[in-house]
């Protein structure tokens, strides 16, 4: 079964992917064992693992240990990029022996979208802004652009040795060389925590949204087969479920603009976009009041679940809209009010971090942080 990270639109049934690429489930006694597990842990939203017990004994012996993913900078960060970034912050956070990786896979935006490097310079630096503002520790955080990281670059020349175009194929589908090409050194990136400058092979969790499986096992295998040279430790992964276009069809995507919110919207402009999301309500507000809303199919409920905060808020929306107490006009109110105030203060506390995001990008800066 192909899997193609780039254009998968939607994952409808999540049993099938744990069962069939061999993902392990995060169950109750697992989220237990985490400390003060975010809202994507607490609700479910983070349905998959590889290897999260062997992160979870570094938090409890005190061991240390990497977080790491990246963005791709094809434009302004949305709130699916967001699940990625808080999950990076919760690991960081939860352990002072923790330490973030981020790539801005510049590289990725020319093979998978055409964008020039001198046109992802500044996206790169509006989207790490972005990670800022959401709260990651700048101390324990190494962030580069690929085009950049020489030890990335190298790494995936070497690592493409023990690799075959049937290989990529098999795992990806039919892509231009490019794509592989991006795909291997997105191996480079998930290993170079384990770099020896860095201090050599130590446990690493990524967090991605579940499409971006493939990346996970061919590094897995990667690592594996190099493991007489550097004595890899197989990278471990939580997998979250996609978030759905607010349009109600596929996955949010850039190539949508009005389906999905992102950290550069004004909430006037979020509040567009939520009052036009699918919903799970009735043909009429009578049969809606009679029969309850669907939010198992609601995109704006989706939101709700997803992105804020308040767990009893949240259960009491699901509960409302069930039984009928709830009408989609003024759900879609209410959420459009939250947001709105949410990405004002975002976006305030990111106008502070501009020059810092800009900084560390072009001077390097947190390399000289991290060695201190
Ligand atoms: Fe969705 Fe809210 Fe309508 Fe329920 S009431 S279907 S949660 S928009």
């Amino acid at each position: 079964m192909i899997f193609d990270p780039w254009s998968i639109e939607d994952v409808e049934d999540y049993d099938r992917l744990i069962k069939v690429f061999g993902m392990e489930r995060v169950t109750k006694e697992i989220v237990e064992r985490l400390p003060q597990p975010n809202r994507y842990f607490r609700r479910g939203i983070v349905f998959g693992h590889r290897d999260l017990n062997r992160i979870i004994k570094a938090i409890e012996n005190g061991e240390t240990y990497a977080v790491m993913s990246g963005i791709k900078p094809s434009g302004e960060f949305h709130f699916g990029s967001k699940m990625t970034a808080e999950q990076i912050i919760y690991f960081q956070k939860i352990s002072s022996k923790a330490i973030a990786f981020y790539a801005i896979a510049d590289i990725e935006a020319w093979e998978d979208n055409g964008l020039p490097l001198e046109k992802t310079r500044e996206i790169a630096v509006d989207n790490l802004a972005d990670l800022l503002a959401l709260g990651v520790d700048t101390k324990r955080l190494y962030v580069y652009r690929q085009s950049e990281e020489l030890r990335v670059l190298a790494w995936g020349a070497f690592f493409a040795r023990g690799l075959t175009r049937n290989l990529l194929e098999a795992i990806y589908g039919e892509k231009h060389l490019g794509m592989y090409i991006s795909a291997i050194i997105q191996v480079a990136d998930i290993l170079l925590p384990q770099h020896s400058s860095f201090g050599g092979p130590k446990p690493t969790i990524v967090p991605v949204g579940a499409d971006q499986d493939p990346h996970i096992r061919l590094t897995r295998d990667i690592a594996r087969k190099y493991d007489s040279l550097y004595n890899f430790i197989p990278p471990s992964a939580v997998y979250h479920k996609l978030q759905k276009s607010l349009g109600g069809e596929g996955k949010m995507s850039k190539r949508d603009p009005m389906g999905y919110l992102t950290l550069n919207d004004s909430p006037e402009l979020a509040r567009r976009k939520i009052l036009r999301a699918f919903t799970g309500g009735r043909e009429s507000v009578e049969l809606q009041r009679k029969l309850g809303g669907m939010p198992e199919i609601c995109v704006v409920y989706q939101t709700w679940l997803y992105h804020v905060e308040d767990d009893d808020l949240v259960r009491r929306v699901f509960e409302e809209c069930v039984m009928g107490k709830r009408i989609c006009g003024e759900c879609k109110l209410q959420l459009a009010e939250i947001i709105g105030k949410y990405l004002e203060e975002h976006q305030a506390r990111k106008e502070r971090f501009k020059d810092y995001a800009r900084q560390l990008l072009e001077e390097r800066l947190m390399l000289k942080t991290l060695r201190r």
